[in-house]
This record gives C-alpha cells, sequence and structure tokens, in this order.
C-alpha cells in the first residue's frame, strides 16, 4: 500500500518561540492520537528551526521537512542551504517547486529537477510541488501543464529513484484562498498525475508514487478529499498552524 502523508508547510509564519509550542502540541497529540501505522506526519518549518526541533521529536510518526534548499552540495551561494546541511541536522525530507517559490523566486522547471536530483543523491526525500493558475484551468490547458511539470522535472529519473519521490499537487487558485478543490476535481488530476507517470514507468511505478493534495485543506474537508482512491494525503499550510486541526488532518485517512 503506498504510504499516506499528512505533511504540513508552516511557509514563513511563526517565532522561534511559537513554533516550539506548536511542534510539541503537534508531536504529543499525533503520538498520542494517530493510530494508522501507514501515516507519516511531517512538519516543514522555517530553515532557523530545523536543528532544534528535530531533537524534540521523539516519535517516527513525525518527519522534518525543509522548505526549499539549493542543489550544490557547498560553495559561494551566499544565503542558500544545501540538502548536505539540512541532512546534517536530521531533516530527512524537503519541499520544492513550491508555486510561491516559482512564482517570486523564478525558479524554473530545469532548476527544480537539479534539486531533486540534490536531495535524492543525499538520501532524503523530495516533496515535489506542481499545479496550475486559475486561468490555465479556465483554458482547459490544466492537465497538460501540471503533467508537463512533472515531464520536466522528474522524467529524467530511473524508476527506482521516480519512486522516492512524494507528489503534491497544489491547484496555484485553491492556495491559502479557502477555494478547496472539489475532491472530484483532485481525484481527476491526480488519476491524470498517476497515469502520466505509467506511461513513463508502468503501472506498478505508479501506483507506489504517493500523490499529495494541496490548497485549502482543513478539518472539515481532509476526509472527503483523502477517501479518494489516487489522493494520498495533503501538504496543508494554513491549517498546519494549529494543533488541533492538523492532528485532525492526520487522522482523516479511511
Ligand atoms: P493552504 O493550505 O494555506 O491553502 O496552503 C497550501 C500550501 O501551499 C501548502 O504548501
Amino acid at each position: 500500500m503506498r504510504k499516506k502523508y499528512a505533511a504540513g508547510n508552516w511557509k514563513m509564519n511563526k517565532t522561534f518561540e511559537e513554533g516550539q509550542i506548536l511542534l510539541s502540541e503537534v508531536v504529543n497529540m499525533v503520538g498520542d492520537e494517530l493510530t494508522n501505522p501507514n501515516v507519516q506526519v511531517v512538519l516543514g518549518v522555517p530553515f532557523p528551526y530545523l536543528s532544534s526541533f528535530s531533537k524534540l521529536i521523539n516519535t517516527p510518526k513525525v518527519a522534518l521537512a525543509a522548505q526549499n534548499c539549493h542543489p550544490k552540495p557547498s560553495g559561494a551561494y551566499t544565503g542558500e542551504v544545501s540538502v548536505s546541511m539540512l541532512k546534517s541536522v536530521g531533516v530527512t525530507y524537503v519541499i520544492i517547486g513550491h508555486s510561491e517559490r516559482r512564482e517570486y523566486f523564478g525558479e524554473s522547471d530545469a532548476f527544480i529537477a537539479e534539486k531533486v536530483d540534490a536531495i535524492l543523491a543525499e538520501g532524503l526525500t523530495p516533496i515535489f510541488c506542481c499545479g496550475e493558475t486559475l486561468s490555465q484551468r479556465e483554458a482547459g490547458i490544466h492537465f497538460d501543464f501540471v503533467s508537463g511539470q512533472l515531464t520536466n522535472g522528474l522524467f529524467h529519473l530511473s524508476a527506482d529513484a521516480i519512486k522516492k519521490v512524494v507528489i503534491a499537487y497544489e491547484p496555484i487558485w485553491a492556495i491559502g484562498t479557502g477555494v478547496t478543490a472539489s475532491s472530484a476535481q483532485a481525484q481527476e488530476m491526480h488519476k491524470v498525475l498517476r497515469d502520466h507517470l505509467a506511461s513513463k514507468y508502468g503501472q506498478e511505478v505508479a501506483d507506489e508514487i504517493s500523490i499529495l493534495y494541496g490548497g485549502s485543506v482543513g478539518a472539515g474537508n481532509a476526509v472527503e478529499l483523502f477517501s479518494q482512491p489516487d489522493v494520498d494525503g495533503g501538504l496543508v499550510g494554513g491549517a498546519s498552524l494549529k494543533s488541533r486541526d492538523f492532528t485532525d488532518i492526520s487522522k482523516s485517512f479511511p
């Protein structure tokens, strides 16, 4: 069975002290309440908190993610953080290709593909984000566009390597807007993406890859979204900043 994920993306929120409180609440609640052994909770927290947070997490149910990385192993890249640095402080997942980074920081498919390679080379797990704008959806090009993001960002990988990637489909029009894709819209896109993976790597490989949905996931809609056959969990922004809501989301799998 594919692994299921409740992944939080805190983005640029919470001071260190606030973050410590939120982290300890989530770790305690998830530790006490999450009984499904196939669900992995992942917390994508700001860079400066990763090192100390990794020492505070006392359960394998919760893993740490960085929200970005640089693909080069080291060197003169002022302000950047390499994957080996993340690994050295206990990080095991890295969110890459988020639409906010693509849009505000001009990240290209090719640059994101380099990050995928760097993350896999260090034995960490990339959470590869993709998703269309509202105008692309209205123009009816959303399936082709998002499939293209997978082709450009991931299809250079071997079958063994792509099985180690987690994909997060996040329609940009649903991020932070309170407008969630309907469960039918999410399922439809996830199926298109899984079929696209199968066309390149075969069905068996495609069936092993977890595809998460992101965009206004909350405690009120997670059960419905996660009940879809090709939706393997969520990448959660706003609701990951509330320990009760986020823990409830982690318990929303069938
Ligand atoms: P929201 O859950 O706040 O819509 O954010 C989604 C997201 O961008 C997660 O990466």
